[in-house]
């Protein structure tokens, strides 16, 4: 399926709302053997065709949570002590975790590069978790992401087309 644009995926992902969420909760309740292997295929192929370069709007519309490991891990990196950089870049939210103080993410430079990219939050480098073992399971995070990602938009639909329910 061809990629939505960034101006097209707000409308598109809104209209296929509710059909997404009601095919997530018939996942849910019985998710197929080979769930796994079939979100594997459909994630790599949608990334090869991807250039998240050119998009960015993960790290431009929402932050991720920065777990401990993350935070001594690119504080080391930017040689401040943990707590200096929570200080400085973080806030904790109502779940509990801390996030960036604000968006679009302080470290994405103008050319939609990430200045912390070695180290970056886990959550960075596993976004938008379309690969993630027992899917099922991700289903509310992933309808959000549908309206963030054409990548997860686009891997819902080709999903829906594999996977009939
Ligand atoms: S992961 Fe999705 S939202 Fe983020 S840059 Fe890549 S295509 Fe865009
Ligand atoms: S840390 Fe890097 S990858 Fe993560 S949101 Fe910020 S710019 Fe994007």
């Amino acid at each position: 399926m061809v990629k939505p644009t960034l101006e097209q995926l707000p409308q598109l992902a809104k209209d296929k709302h509710n059909e997404n969420k009601k095919y997530f909760a018939k996942l849910k309740k019985k998710p197929p053997k080979n769930l796994d292997y079939v979100m594997q295929e459909l994630h790599d192929e949608e990334f090869e065709r991807t250039d998240c370069l050119s998009c960015a709007n993960c790290c431009k519309t929402t932050g991720p949570l920065f777990t401990n490991a993350d935070i001594e891990r690119i504080a080391k990196h930017l040689k401040l002590k943990p707590q200096q950089f929570i200080e400085q870049y973080l806030r904790v939210d109502e779940d509990n975790d801390h996030v960036l103080q604000s968006v679009p993410c302080t470290f994405l430079a103008a050319d939609n590069y990430c200045m912390i990219y070695e180290v970056r939050p886990k959550a960075c480098r596993e976004y938008p978790h379309t690969d993630r073992k027992k899917f099922q399971q991700i289903t509310n995070l992933t309808l959000k992401n549908t309206h963030i990602c054409p990548a997860a938009f686009n891997i819902v639909e080709a999903m829906k087309q594999k996977i009939k329910l």
